[in-house]
């Protein structure tokens, strides 16, 4: 290159807005459906496996813990496909496209996680998964503490005793504010 284009374009430079970005620095402007990162609602999740089983990068995993099961999505080995948010069943997962997707050696925020915990049975006791919010609005149009209570019984309570019983004993428990799990069964504890 000639002596004079490079002077001309060093001139130019002088006068002008830096290409780059002072990301992460300063927030950059993101464009709609941009694939940010995998955001995770375990209130929803019905630990079904999907999204381990469909994920290329063999990003996440579920393990068994002593009072559920733990959910973990390890972003120094996400590749973004989105392929975990299109088979979840239950939209437990979301493409958060606010949030830029960046590398870091912190292994604690490399990692999303969210538990799924046991909950009883109000009925007989049983330990129980607690139910997904989703799935009780798809079957009860609501997600509210009675809804929430009637998905948790056991299917073997739902078998031995009829929907009007089961009604009248959910009715009792929440008159007496019994249920030992309710705070886990709302999402307000264990979950994460
Ligand atoms: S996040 Fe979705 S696909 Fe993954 S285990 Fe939970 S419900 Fe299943
Ligand atoms: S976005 Fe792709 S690579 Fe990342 S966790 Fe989901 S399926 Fe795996």
């Amino acid at each position: 290159m000639k002596v004079g284009v490079i002077l001309k374009h060093i001139w130019e430079n002088l006068f002008t807005e830096p290409m780059t970005k002072k990301f992460p620095k300063e927030p950059v402007q993101l464009p709609e459906g941009f694939r940010g990162r995998v955001g995770y609602i375990p209130e929803n999740c019905i630990m079904c496996n999907m999204c381990v089983l469909n994920c290329p990068a063999n990003a996440i995993e579920i393990k068994p813990e002593e009072d559920g099961k733990r959910w973990t999505l390890h972003y120094d080995r996400c590749i973004n496909c989105m392929i975990c948010v299109e088979v979840c069943p239950v939209e437990a997962l979301y493409n958060d496209d606010k949030e830029p997707f960046r590398v870091t050696s912190d292994r604690i925020s490399a990692i999303e996680t969210g538990k799924v915990p046991m909950v009883s049975c109000p009925i007989c006791g049983k330990k129980v998964p607690r139910p997904s919010n989703t799935m009780v609005k798809r079957m009860m149009k609501e997600v509210t503490p009675r809804n929430l209570l009637k998905a948790a019984v056991c299917p073997q309570c739902k078998k031995d005793h009829k929907p009007e019983e089961i009604d009248a004993i959910i009715d009792k428990i929440l008159e007496e504010g019994s249920y030992p799990d309710m705070d886990k069964l709302l999402g307000k504890e264990g979950l994460r």
